[in-house]
């Protein structure tokens, strides 16, 4: 196997991955909030991960993938303040909180398995996992990390002597430097929620447990007083990943993935407790996406450019020509989303799948071809330069079709874009069919400017016409 260099946040270098357990590789991969529809940026993480774990199949390794599901805790502010996202979801929807994390649970995995991302080993939900969160918080406790206010159990970051090295900020900044905007009762700017006790905008929060991670939601709410008094309420949003990263893939692992925006909050944190708890390295290489922006913008539900799958697939596009469009951008680098770079990724696609697809069965791949194809994704995961190498494999005249065939498939293995689905059938509506018979009567009665005038027509409905020594083709206009 050659070596596999990925670029760590926490060096800031490039560096070799040397798997604690030979030939198994164990990755945790931030997942989503289940309280909206997860948009295209969301995806764009996801697809990173999943590069990723099938770069390292393709090297041979096993992979152990866990993925969380946050169902509880992440609140609107940030870490601390502010409603729990789940619970203002429900409000908005008229939904039960349970129903509202279960309904964009389905829906996540459901784009999921349409942009062909391999599912997790392990899809934890924060809700599940309050007991092990517990016995965190309280080991944090028992080593003097944490500290009670009147809403909740803290972590006091200036105990640990590394906070910040992930985002290269100092302790002493994020603690003098903030210090004067502490209005709460926290002691340092940056110390977060382990545990929220259900009072004040909290009160009526309908998930919420024991200390001992016993479930009481479907208990009669007890006053704030006697909620603080049993600590009953529910787990703040870092501690999830921290507790189930360990449960699932030991108090060390591999790799750990998220956006850039966790960097400098969410994986601080992270590391924090669990370096704290266990007075071991937590992750031996973090790797971040950089964001998807939308006509060189944030997306925003304000901006109206804030996209789902479901959005593309309105649209005309399929899912996949989305995964081609993400690979063409290094994940470390930002992608700018426009829907002209999207039908240019579709038609790319289209193409590469017509290739593949005329190709007669297959041989046995290029091992020159696979080599260079694997010296990319073992460059940091390099897939424009992998995508460079397919296509140049796929014009080139001087090997087999068979070999060419095989070739592509094997890369298809990591690019996951489904080089032998067949292009959907258009479905044309009754008005649509006449036009096009209509159409087809003119061309055999060499009416020219009839026949391109019902072609115009039939554009503006969103079919493209083509005409071959077969007669009429019709696709999709995108
Ligand atoms: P969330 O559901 O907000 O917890 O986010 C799930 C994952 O998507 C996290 O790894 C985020 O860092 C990532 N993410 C959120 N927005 C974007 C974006 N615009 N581009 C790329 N990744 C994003
Ligand atoms: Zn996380």
């Amino acid at each position: 196997m050659s070596n596999i260099r990925l670029y760590n946040t926490f060096t800031r270098s490039k560096e070799n991955l040397s798997p604690i357990e030979e030939g198994v590789a164990r990755i945790y991969s931030c997942g989503p909030t289940v309280y909206a529809s997860p948009h295209i940026g969301n995806f764009r993480a996801f697809l990173f991960a999943d590069i990723l774990r099938r770069s390292l199949e393709f090297f041979g390794l096993k992979v152990i993938h866990v993925m969380n599901v946050t169902d509880v805790g992440h609140l609107v502010g940030d870490s601390n303040a502010g409603e729990d996202k789940l619970e203002k979801g429900a409000k908005i929807t008229g939904k039960t909180v349970w129903e509202v994390a279960r309904g964009y649970e389905d829906e996540f995995k459901r784009d999921l398995l349409e942009l062909n991302i391999e599912k997790a080993t392990y899809f934890p939900r924060a809700t599940e996992h309050i007991v092990e969160q517990l016995e965190m918080i309280k080991t944090l406790t028992a080593k003097g990390f944490t500290y009670e206010t009147s809403d909740g159990i803290y972590y006091d970051v200036s105990k640990f002597a590394d906070y910040g090295k992930l985002s290269g900020q100092s302790l002493e900044d994020k603690i003098a430097g903030a210090r004067v905007e502490v209005k709460d009762e926290k002691r340092n700017q940056a110390d977060f929620a382990l545990w929220k006790f259900c009072v004040g905008e909290n009160a009526n929060h309908t998930m919420r447990w024991d200390f001992s991670g016993k479930d009481v939601s479907s208990e009669a709410h007890l006053s704030e007083e006697e909620n603080k008094e049993k600590k009953i309420g529910f787990p703040g949003w870092h501690i999830e990943c921290s507790a189930m990263g360990m449960k699932y893939l030991g108090e060390t692992f591999d790799i750990h993935t998220g956006g850039v925006d966790h960097i400098p909050v969410h994986h601080e944190n992270e590391i924090a407790q669990s370096e704290a708890a266990t007075g071991k390295k937590f992750v031996n290489i973090w790797m971040h996406n950089e964001f998807l922006a939308v006509d060189g913008g944030k997306m925003s539900k304000s901006l109206g450019n804030l996209y789902t799958l479901e959005d593309l697939k309105k649209k005309g596009f399929e899912p996949l020509s989305f995964r081609y469009l993400t690979l063409l951008t290094h994940y470390r680098k930002k992608l700018d989303f426009t829907w002209e770079a999207l039908k240019a990724a579709t038609s790319a696609l289209q193409n590469l799948r017509e290739i593949y697809q005329t190709l007669p069965d297959a041989e046995i791949p290029l091992a020159s071809a696979v080599k260079e194809f694997g010296e990319a994704l073992a460059d940091d995961l390099n897939t424009a330069k992998a995508l460079a190498v397919a296509w140049e494999i796929a014009k080139n005249e001087n090997i087999t079709p068979g070999m060419k065939k095989a070739t592509l498939a094997k890369f298809d293995e990591v690019l996951g874009l489904e080089l032998d689905k067949a292009a959907e059938a258009v479905e044309l509506n009754e008005s649509q069919k006449k036009l096009l018979v209509e159409r087809e009567t003119a061309r055999k009665n060499k009416e020219w400017q009839k026949s391109d005038a019902l072609r115009d027509e039939l554009a503006q409905l969103g079919i493209e016409v083509e005409d071959t020594s077969e007669g009429q083709i019709v696709k999709r206009k995108l």
